[in-house]
């Protein structure tokens, strides 16, 4: 009956949804960075590439995160992470010293947290005024950057609808692993895999494709099809609009998933059962409300944050999202007011 409401909304799907077009696309535009942030952030990762130098001069810095998979918007901070060719038992006592030289150099708001699910260093410059987060070899992290920032350059739609969707998620509170929500890589993801799902597809599935670029991080095979540039105009045969393509999207998680059933795989390119991947029942604290595979770490479910309260809010959100795409005479207002 679920379907058969969401298939009776997309019947009905608003006459004027063209109208919405440029108002989304302003929203969009106003949120890509100037060329000024980007040399901002390169100004400040080539004085932490100095410094880290110095003190281990076999490491390297590498950009990933939302500065460096092309889904940043503008005055995000900065993830960065420091990459050692031997694994480290002991990252505090690197992020300490990392701190220290930091201090040293007058770098501001110099913070260890060595005790954090992912241990890095924030700190802020005050030339440049970008604040910046440092982890330890998270290689993983910067191979699902790349494989994010070669998705986007299939078609300019997903960096559309994921800045929309990314925006509504932060002015909604409903962008924090901390308080049971998703994280800003899921809600990419979530993008990625609904472009995928379109009739015709916008998106390829990078990695059901001849494998053109193959890593292998911490025991996991990391390989896909990245030479994009050669699939052309990918997603031309589909010529939906942005203001349709976030109708749907909301339409999809508000009315069309089957959160009961299903998890979504950007890895294989559709649905995939929860019953496949033994996620039906609750495994210590992954309670798989919404299931989000990881493209490549495959047990990892992006959605295992969220409770069964966070759930409700979550859910009520998309719903929220789809009705004001249906019916609110100026979604491109109401769908980013502050909750
Ligand atoms: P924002 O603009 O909100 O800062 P972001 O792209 O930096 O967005 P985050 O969710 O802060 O997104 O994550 C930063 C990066 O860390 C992601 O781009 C991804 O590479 C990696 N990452 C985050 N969460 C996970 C996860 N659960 N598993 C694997 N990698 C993750
Ligand atoms: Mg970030």
């Amino acid at each position: 009956s679920q379907r058969v409401r969401m298939l009776k909304r997309q019947m009905e799907c608003r006459g004027d949804i063209h109208r919405l077009n440029t108002p989304l696309l302003a929203i969009y535009e106003s949120l890509i960075p100037p060329v000024e942030e980007r040399a901002k952030q390169k100004q400040l990762l080539a004085l932490l590439e100095k410094l880290v130098c110095k003190e281990w001069p076999e490491s390297r810095l590498y950009l990933y995160g939302s500065c460096a998979n092309s889904f940043g918007v503008s005055k995000s901070d900065i993830d960065v992470c420091l990459a050692f060719n031997e694994d480290i038992h002991n990252k505090s006592e690197i992020l300490l010293k990392l701190a220290d030289i930091l201090q040293s150099d007058n770098l501001q708001n110099v913070q260890a947290l060595t005790r954090a699910r992912v241990p890095i260093v924030k700190l802020m410059d005050p030339t440049t005024g970008i604040s910046c987060d440092i982890c330890i070899n998270n290689v993983l992290a910067v191979v699902n950057t790349k494989l994010l920032r070669d998705y986007a350059k299939i078609d300019a739609r997903l960096r559309q609808l994921a800045f929309i969707v990314k925006h509504w998620a932060k002015s909604r509170g409903v962008n924090a692993t901390y308080q049971g929500t998703l994280s800003s890589y899921a809600y990419v993801l979530m993008c990625i895999h609904f472009l995928q799902q379109r009739s015709p597809a916008i998106l390829p599935c990078l990695q059901g494709m001849k494998t053109t670029y193959c890593v292998t991080v911490d025991d996991v095979e990391c390989a896909y099809f990245d030479k994009v540039e050669k699939l052309g105009n990918y997603g031309s045969s589909n010529q939906e609009s942005v203001a349709e393509l976030v109708w749907a999207f909301f339409n999809y998680w508000a009315y069309g998933h089957d959160y009961a059933n299903s998890v979504i795989s950007v890895r294989t390119g559709s649905i995939i059962s929860k019953r496949e991947k033994e996620w039906t029942r609750r495994i210590g604290n992954d309670r798989h409300l919404i299931c989000i595979e990881d493209p490549f770490v495959v047990s990892h479910d992006l959605g295992r944050a969220v409770d069964k309260f966070s759930i409700r809010i979550v859910r009520e959100e998309f719903e929220r999202a789809a009705d004001i795409m249906q019916y609110d005479p100026n979604p491109w207002v109401t769908l980013f007011e502050p909750y």
